[in-house]
This record gives C-alpha cells, structure tokens and sequence, in this order.
C-alpha cells in the first residue's frame, strides 16, 4: 500500500504486516486512508471481510447474511457495529439485529435457513409488553417485538428487534449512548457520532429515569474499556457547538440530527448505490439544560423527518416515538429483571 512505504526509494511493508496494521484502524481512519483513490479498494475489501468475520464468528454466513441485510434493509447494530467500527473497544456477546416493521420474517426465515440455528421464545412477560405501533407513550424505545435465536451447537446468540418504524434505525436512536449509535448496512458500515467515537467518548442519552430505563450496570462496562460517558456534554465543550453555525454542531446532545445529515461518517465495502433505509428519522438525545434557577429535562425525542414538523406538533398530529419506561413489580416494588434487556444491546 500507497501509505506504508517507509520511503519512496524503499520496498513498502509486507502486505501480511500491511494488514495488520489495517485490522486495527477504525473506520474514521480507513474513511481518511480513501483520500488515496487508488487504495480504496483494498480498504472496501477490508472493511468487508471484517464485517463477515464479524457475522462468521456468530456462525452466520457472512455473504448470504449481508444480501439478506440488503434485501429486508436490515441493519447490524449494537455492540458488533461499534467493535467493526472501533476495533478493540468490545467483545460483542451476541448480535443484535434491527430491521423494519413487518420484515422480521424476512431476516428470521434466512437466519433459521442456517444450520444449527433455533428461534428459543421470549418470556410471556416480554410478550404482553408489546405496545402498538402509534401509541404516542410507552412505546419500548422504538422496538415492536424481539426475537431471539440461537446456534445451538455453540450458544451463540443473535437478537432481531422489529422496529416500531418502517425505518429499522428507530431503536439505535434510543439506545443508552452515543457509544453504540453505529450500524452496519448490507453494504456499508456508519458511525453517527465519529468525533466523539474516534476519541473513545460517548454522551450518555439522558433520561430522568435513566436507572428505571436501563439495566443497572450499563456504563460499568464503557469504563472498564478504558472509554468515557459523558452524562453532560456541557462538560466536554464550552457553550454548545449546537448554536454555532461554524462548529461542528452534530457532536452535542442539543443538536438535531437527521440520519442521513452529514455529521455521521460512512463508508461502503460494496459498490452499490446507497441503500434507502425506509422513512428518514430525525432525532436529538435527551439532554438537561440549566437555567440560573434550575435544571430543565429534555427527553429523547426520535420522529419522522416532515417539512412542517413543527406546525404537526403544534396541532398534536405528529408521530413521535418515547422511551418506554419499565414498570415497577407491583407487590415487590422492583424493576421487572425480564425488562431491563427490552431494546438495548448487550
Ligand atoms: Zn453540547
């Protein structure tokens, strides 16, 4: 490769070395390598077989899987998504697929095609949890349904979560940080906060009821890795580059962002065109504003991008999509255990 002659008078690096070196760069890297047109397509090869390897080790086959990904705009997220785009950062527990309302049949009937692989039911309870698709409260953070299924000779374990929206993105949008808020198409891998991820940071998707939304030790893990959650993005940046039309605004809890907005960073493994992932979805990360008197709390707010978005507000005609809060054990007064899992990623 171009980039890895140590001068141009000397043969460059072996291409076994050449690859290693590549194996560890995030994906903001390969991104900035394709500067270079005649390396891109060693980086696209790449980025694939690290995609495949990902889908291989769950023992899915990496090909047909990505295919079906394309065909049912199903989407690789969680934690598989961010250790493809910043290797080293996880070491995923299973795979947590996302795809649009009513195509769970789609991507179920191709997994369940592969040898060895079962659907195992989900608990009664999860299933009486289920809300409707336009229920403007208590809508499990943009997930309809889950299914689980698992290799069984391995016991490995891939997660589908069935979106609230013809979109499958609506449940990422949700998700705890902006650490796991990357997925992996059937030909291309995104990032939708790169800065912050770049530098092993994340803004925590605030909510009040953080604790009753979200298992107990969720951000446990991001320290532990040597990563860093910020709950405050007011701490990270003086005065917020959300108000600036110079800054780069995407990087802040207050700024709303489209998903197809320039502030994610993306990058094909197959040349194809751009796949259209259903509806486009605005959203914005809940997030606390403080005024000289007191704090005001903004919850996660994930919509349909509509060009009178507002004035739809204003009439109450507007689909939003809200966290769903985990109900309390009534005789216990607990959080049920069944729920803390219900739409986030291990
Ligand atoms: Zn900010």
């Amino acid at each position: 490769m171009l980039f890895l002659k140590a001068t141009p008078a000397q043969e460059p690096l072996p291409a076994e070395l050449q690859e290693r070196i590549v194996a560890l760069l995030p994906l903001r890297d390969l991104k900035a390598l394709c500067a270079h047109p005649r390396m891109i397509p060693t980086l696209r090869v790449h980025l694939k077989q690290r995609v495949i390897e990902t889908l291989d080790s769950f023992r899915l086959k990496g090909q047909e899987t990505l295919d079906m990904m394309s065909a049912s705009r199903t989407v690789l997220s969680g934690s598989a998504a961010l250790e493809i785009v910043s290797p080293g950062s996880c070491e995923p527990n299973n795979l947590n697929f996302y795809c649009p309302v009513g195509s769970a049949h789609h991507a179920l009937s191709a997994i369940l095609a592969t040898k060895g692989f079962v659907e195992t039911p989900m608990s009664l309870k999860t299933l009486m949890s289920e809300r409707s698709p336009f229920n403007k409260f208590e809508v499990n953070n943009g997930v309809k349904r889950l299914y689980r299924l698992v290799h069984l000779p391995t016991k490995k374990t891939i997660i589908l979560a069935e979106s609230i929206s013809a979109s499958p993105l609506a449940p990422i949008l949700f998700f705890h940080s902006t650490l796991m808020m990357n997925y992996v198409t059937g030909t291309t891998a995104i990032s939708l906060y790169p800065d912050l991820t770049y530098e092993r940071k994340g803004f925590l998707n605030y909510a009040v009821n953080f604790a009753k939304i979200h298992r107990p030790d969720v951000l446990d893990r991001w320290t532990g890795v040597g990563m860093s959650i910020w709950s405050d993005c007011h701490d990270l940046h003086d005065g917020h580059p959300s108000m600036s039309p110079t800054a780069r605004k995407g990087m802040c809890q207050w700024a709303y962002r489209q998903i197809n907005d320039d502030w994610a960073d993306r990058m094909a493994f197959q040349r194809s065109p751009r796949l259209q992932l259903g509806p486009v979805l605005a959203w914005r990360l809940g997030h606390r504003y403080r005024t000289k008197k007191d704090v005001m709390h903004h919850k996660t707010s994930v919509h349909l991008v509509h060009e009178e978005w507002f004035k739809l507000c204003m009439y109450k005609k507007a689909v939003e999509w809200v966290r769903y809060y985990v109900p309390l054990v009534k005789e216990t007064g607990l959080i049920d255990q069944a729920l803390w899992k219900r739409s986030f990623p291990n």
